[in-house]
C-alpha cells in the first residue's frame, strides 16, 4: 500500500523528493526541536497520481482524515469547531523551491459560524474577521478561480471610502462587510457559494494546490530554471499561528547571512500585526529585522538562537519565515537560501574557514554561471551623476534599458530587440514574463525579500526594490522622483543592482574587479573581498580537474589574453579571417586563376602573410599546443556579394560604359560557385582536395613559422587540424600533402618540423567511423557546433530565430542544443567516437572546440565522456576551469538553493 501522507515527525530533509522542500524542511526543523506548528504533508507522489488521473489516488483522503484527526486531538479542537475552531494552512512545496509560483491558502476552517467562535476564543473580533476575509479572498482566487484583482479592488474601494491608507486601520465592521462583498463576488463570478464546510474547504484547497503545479506562471518558472515538469508538488497542512493578533504579534522573514554579499549577521524584514503573506507582498512597509529586538527582545533572542542552530545544521545560508503570536515565536519555513553570485563565493569561502565544510564541498556550492555574472562590468559611479532614486540593492549588476510599466509592454519591446527595465510598484507572479524579458526590475515598494527581489536574484537579473522616493504611476506609464523629475515610458534609465541606485540615461560602465583579477592577476585591498573567494575556488578547481582548458583564439592578442585567463593552449585557431581585409584581393586572384602559374603566384603572395600570423600566435602561446585548423568555409564567402557585383556592372552599362572585366570575371565565378546549401557544400577538407595548392600553402606557412620560432629560441607546438572529414580516405589524402610539405620545410631549413595531424569530428559519419579515422588521426577535436547542425539537420542561422522558441515552449528541448550539448543525440555520437577512436589508437588525444566547451553543463558531460580538454572563447576559460573542477568531484549533487 502506497503511503500518501506523513506527519512532520515522520519526515526529514532527505525526503525532499517525496515531501517537497518546504515539507521536508518543516519536518527537519521539528526533529531539531524548533517550535514548528504541528502538521502533515501529502506527498508529491499523490500529486503526480492526481495530475495523471484527475482524481485523488486510492487511500489518500482516508489518510488525510486520519492525520487531521491526530492534529485535532493534539490541539484539543476540531477543524472549524464552531465555538473554538482549529484553523490550518494548506501550503504548496515542490522538490525545488519555486517562490510564490504556486498557491497557499491560510485560515482554512473559518465559516460564518466559526468566525464568531474564533472572535470569542481569541478575545479579538477584529482578528477573527480579518482572518475570515483573508480566507474568503485566498480561497476565492486560488480554489474557485476568481480573478484576485477583483478582491483587491474591493478592498481598495473600501479603504478609499473610509479614508484610510492601510488595511490595519479598517474597523471590525469594515472587515465583516468585506467578507460579504467577497462572498457576493464569488457568487457572481462562479455561480457557487463559498463553502461553509471546513472539511470541504480543506479537501478543495489540497486539490487546488496540486493543480497549481500546472499553473501558467509555475510552468514558465520551471522552464527558466530547468526544473522537470513531472515532479509535482507536495501539500503541507499545518496548524495556523497568528501574526495578526495585535501589536504583540507579527510576521517576518530572515536570512542567516546577507544574501546579497554573503556577510554574516541578521538580515530580514518584520511586520507587526500581520500574517506572513503581507511581508512578502509589500502592502505595508516592513521594518528591518534588527528592530524586532526593541519590540520583542525575548522572541528576538530566540530567533537568533534558532538561526544559528539552522546554519550549523544546514552548513549554509538559511532563509527563514517566522511568526510571533502574542509573544510566542513560531518557525514556519526554512530552506537553503538563494543568493547572489558574489554571496555564493563569499559564503563558500567563509564556511571553510568556520570549519563547517571542506574545500571540495565549497567548490560544489559555486558555479560557472555565478562566476560569469561576476565578470560583467559595473557602472562607473564617478561618472554617473546624480541618482534619480535609491532603493535596496536586491540583485547585483548593471543594466541599461528603456523604462516600461507593465509585463506585456516589456515582452513586446524585448521581442522587438529593445532593452527594457520593468518598473512597478511591486511585482506579482503575473509579472514573470516581463521580468524574464527585462534587463532589470525596479520597484518602489517591498524589501529584499519581496517577490521582485527573490525572483530577480533567482534569475540573476539586476533588481533594485523598495525605491520609495519614486511614485510609480502604471496607468499614466511614468514615474516621478522626489525632486519632481518625470520619467516617461520609453526613456532610458540605468539600474545599479549592486548599489541600489537608479540613474537617468545610459550610465558608463567599468570592468568588474573579478574580471580584472582574472585577466591580470591584480589584487588589492579594495577588491580583495570580492576577489579572494573567487581565487580560492579556482585554485581548488584547478587542483581537482582532469580536463585541460584551452582557448579558441585566432590572433596573438586573443592568444595572450587566453593565456592570462589560464588557457593551457589553443584548441581552435581558425584561419579564415586571415584571408579577409586587404588579403581578399589575393584570394580573389587565386579563385579566378585559370592557370597553375597564376594560382601559384597568388598563393605565393599569401604565404609570407600567413606565416607571420602563425609566428605571432605561436609566440603568444610559446610552449603550449596550438591547434591550427586548415581553411574551412566555402570560398565564395571571400568573394563580393552577388547583388553588389551585378548592380555595379548594370550601372556601368547603363552609363554606356564597358564594365570592368575583373568585375565580370568575379560575377562569373560567384555564379559558378553558388551553392544551395553552402553549409553542406564545398568546404572543409573538400576544399583542400579540390585546390591542393591551398593546403600546401597553409601547411608551409605553419611549418616555416615553427622554424622561425625555433630559430628564435622558442618552443612552438603547432598541431594541424583538418575540418569536416567524413571518411578516412579524405584525411589520408590530405595528410599526404601535409606530410610532404612538412618534410620539404624540414629539409630546406635543416630544422625538423613535426606537427601532429588530427581531425575535427563534426559529421555523424565521422563519429560513426571514428575507429577507422583514428588510424590516420593523431588527435580528435569535436566540432560540436557543426556536429549539432548535422546531427539534427538544423542550419543554425535559419532555425534559431524561426522556431526555437516554439520548440522550447513545446518542451522538445529544455535549452537550445547549440548552448548545451544534446547528450542523447550529439552526446551519443561523441561517446561512440571516443570509445572507437581510442580502441583503434590507444591514448588518442581528444578535445572539443565547439561553443559547448565553455558551457557549464556540457563541460560536465565532456568530463564524464573521458575527453582530455575543452576549448572555448577566452572569456569563458575561468568558467570552464571552475566547472571542470566541479565535474571531477565525486558525488556532485544539485544544490538545494536551486
Ligand atoms: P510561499 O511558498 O509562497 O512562501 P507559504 O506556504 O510559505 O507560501 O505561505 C505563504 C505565507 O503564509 C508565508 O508567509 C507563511 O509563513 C505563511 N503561513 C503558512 N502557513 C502558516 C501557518 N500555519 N500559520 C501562519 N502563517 C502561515
Ligand atoms: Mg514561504
Ligand atoms: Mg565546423
Amino acid at each position: 500500500m502506497v503511503r500518501y501522507v506523513y506527519d512532520f515527525h515522520e519526515g526529514g530533509r532527505a525526503m525532499a523528493d517525496l515531501l517537497g522542500g518546504k515539507g521536508a524542511n518543516l519536518a527537519e526543523m521539528t526533529r531539531l526541536g524548533l517550535p514548528v506548528p504541528p502538521g502533515f504533508i501529502v506527498t508529491t507522489e499523490a500529486c503526480r497520481a492526481f495530475l495523471v488521473t484527475g482524481a485523488e489516488p486510492d487511500g489518500m483522503s482516508e489518510a488525510v482524515s486520519r492525520h487531521l484527526s491526530a492534529l485535532e486531538a493534539g490541539a484539543g479542537r476540531l477543524l472549524g469547531q464552531p465555538d473554538d475552531p482549529l484553523l490550518v494552512s494548506v501550503r504548496s512545496g515542490a522538490r525545488f523551491s519555486m517562490p510564490g509560483m504556486m498557491e497557499t491558502v491560510l485560515d482554512i476552517g473559518l465559516t460564518d459560524e466559526s468566525v464568531l467562535g474564533l472572535a470569542k476564543a481569541s478575545g479579538s473580533e477584529r482578528f477573527a474577521w480579518d482572518s475570515y476575509r483573508r480566507l474568503v479572498q485566498m480561497f476565492g482566487s486560488t480554489v474557485m478561480g476568481v480573478d484576485a484583482g477583483l478582491f483587491e479592488r474591493a478592498m481598495e474601494m473600501l479603504k478609499e471610502i473610509r479614508g484610510v491608507s492601510d488595511d490595519i486601520h479598517l474597523e471590525t465592521s469594515d472587515l465583516a462587510e468585506l467578507v460579504d462583498v467577497y462572498k457576493n463576488l464569488i457568487h457572481d463570478e462562479t455561480g457557487q457559494d463559498f463553502p461553509q464546510s471546513p472539511a470541504e474547504q480543506l479537501r478543495r484547497a489540497i486539490l487546488a494546490v496540486f493543480q497549481s503545479w500546472n499553473g501558467e506562471r509555475a510552468r514558465l518558472y520551471r522552464r527558466r530554471e530547468h526544473i522537470a515538469d513531472d515532479l509535482g508538488t507536495a501539500v503541507t497542512v499545518q496548524r495556523m499561528v497568528f501574526g495578526n493578533l495585535g501589536a504583540d504579534s507579527g510576521s517576518g522573514v530572515a536570512f542567516t547571512r546577507d544574501p546579497a554579499t554573503g556577510r554574516t549577521g541578521l538580515y530580514g524584514d518584520y511586520l507587526a500585526n500581520a500574517q506572513g503573506e503581507d511581508v512578502v507582498a509589500g502592502i505595508r512597509n516592513t521594518v528591518p529585522l534588527t528592530e524586532l529586538e526593541g519590540l520583542d527582545p525575548k522572541s528576538y533572542g530566540q530567533l537568533r538562537e534558532h538561526m544559528l542552530t539552522l546554519e550549523r545544521h544546514y552548513r549554509d545560508l538559511c532563509d527563514i519565515e517566522f511568526t510571533i503570536e502574542r509573544g510566542t515565536l513560531w518557525m514556519l519555513q526554512t530552506r537553503v537560501g538563494k543568493r547572489t553570485a558574489e554571496a555564493a563565493f563569499a559564503i563558500a569561502a567563509e564556511l571553510i574557514d568556520e570549519g563547517l565544510i571542506s574545500a571540495d564541498e565549497a567548490l560544489r556550492r559555486v558555479s560557472g554561471e555565478e562566476l560569469a555574472r561576476l565578470m560583467f562590468p559595473r557602472f562607473d559611479t564617478s561618472a554617473t551623476g546624480d541618482a534619480l532614486a535609491h532603493g535596496l540593492p536586491a540583485s547585483p549588476g548593471a543594466a541599461v534599458g528603456a523604462a516600461v510599466f507593465d509585463s506585456a509592454e516589456a515582452v513586446r519591446r524585448a521581442a522587438a530587440g529593445e532593452k527594457v527595465v520593468l518598473v512597478r510598484q511591486e511585482t506579482t507572479p503575473d509579472d514573470l514574463p516581463g521580468m524574464v524579458a527585462a534587463q532589470a526590475v525596479l520597484t518602489s515598494r517591498g524589501g529584499k525579500t519581496s517577490h521582485a527581489a527573490v525572483v530577480a536574484r533567482g534569475m540573476g537579473k539586476v533588481c533594485v526594490c523598495g525605491a520609495e522616493e519614486l511614485t510609480v504611476d502604471t496607468h499614466a506609464r511614468r514615474f516621478t522622483t522626489r525632486g519632481g523629475t518625470v520619467v516617461e515610458e520609453g526613456a532610458v534609465i540605468s539600474v545599479d543592482g549592486s548599489a541600489g541606485a537608479v540613474y537617468p540615461g545610459a550610465a558608463p560602465l567599468v570592468d568588474s574587479v573579478v574580471m580584472r583579477y582574472l585577466e591580470t592577476g591584480l589584487r588589492d585591498e579594495r577588491s580583495e573581498q570580492a576577489v579572494a573567494p573567487v581565487a580560492r575556488a579556482l585554485e581548488q578547481a584547478d587542483g581537482a580537474r582532469r580536463l585541460e582548458v584551452r582557448a579558441n583564439a585566432d590572433t596573438p592578442e586573443d592568444a595572450a589574453r587566453a593565456r592570462r585567463f589560464g588557457a593551457q593552449g589553443i584548441g581552435l585557431c581558425r584561419t579564415e579571417h586571415m584571408f579577409l581585409g586587404a588579403r581578399r584581393k589575393l584570394v580573389e586572384e587565386m579563385i579566378l586563376a585559370d592557370t597553375d602559374v597564376a594560382r601559384d603566384r597568388a598563393l605565393d603572395a599569401l604565404l609570407p602573410l600567413q606565416r607571420q600570423d602563425f609566428v605571432g600566435i605561436l609566440e603568444a602561446m610559446d610552449g603550449l599546443p596550438v591547434t591550427i585548423r586548415l581553411l574551412d568555409p566555402p570560398l565564395h564567402e571571400f568573394l563580393p556579394d552577388h547583388t553588389d557585383l551585378a548592380v555595379r556592372i548594370a550601372t556601368t552599362e547603363a552609363h554606356g560604359d564597358l564594365p570592368d572585366p575583373h568585375d565580370t570575371a568575379l560575377l562569373d565565378a560567384v555564379n559558378r560557385m553558388h551553392e544551395e546549401n553552402p553549409m553542406l557544400g564545398l568546404r572543409g577538407v573538400r576544399l583542400g582536395l579540390v585546390i591542393p595548392g591551398l593546403v600546401a600553402m597553409q601547411v608551409r606557412a605553419i611549418a616555416e613559422a615553427v622554424v622561425e620560432r625555433k630559430r628564435a629560441g622558442g618552443s612552438p607546438e603547432a598541431e594541424i587540424m583538418v575540418p569536416l572529414v567524413g571518411a578516412v580516405e579524405e584525411l589520408r589524402i590530405e595528410r599526404e600533402v601535409v606530410e610532404r610539405v612538412l618534410a620539404e620545410v624540414s629539409r630546406e631549413s635543416g630544422i625538423s618540423v613535426q606537427c601532429p595531424v588530427g581531425t575535427m569530428i563534426e559529421l555523424p559519419r565521422a563519429a560513426l567511423t571514428a575507429g577507422r579515422i583514428a588510424k590516420e588521426a593523431e588527435f580528435f577535436s569535436f566540432g560540436t557546433n557543426d556536429l549539432t547542425q548535422t546531427t539534427w539537420g538544423f542550419s543554425r542561422d535559419d532555425v534559431e530565430a524561426a522556431f526555437f522558441s516554439a520548440y522550447l515552449d513545446k518542451g522538445i528541448f529544455a535549452t537550445s542544443p547549440f548552448e548545451t550539448i544534446d547528450r542523447d543525440g550529439v552526446g551519443r555520437l561523441v561517446e561512440i567516437a571516443v570509445s572507437e577512436g581510442r580502441a583503434a589508437r590507444p591514448g588518442l588525444k581528444i578535445g572539443v572546440c565547439g561553443e559547448h566547451g565553455g558551457d557549464p553543463e556540457s563541460v560536465h558531460f565532456f568530463h564524464s565522456a573521458g575527453l582530455d580538454y575543452v576549448s572555448c572563447s577566452p572569456f569563458r576559460i575561468p568558467i570552464a576551469r571552475l566547472e571542470a573542477g566541479r565535474a571531477a568531484l565525486t558525488g556532485t549533487e544539485a544544490s538545494d538553493s536551486r
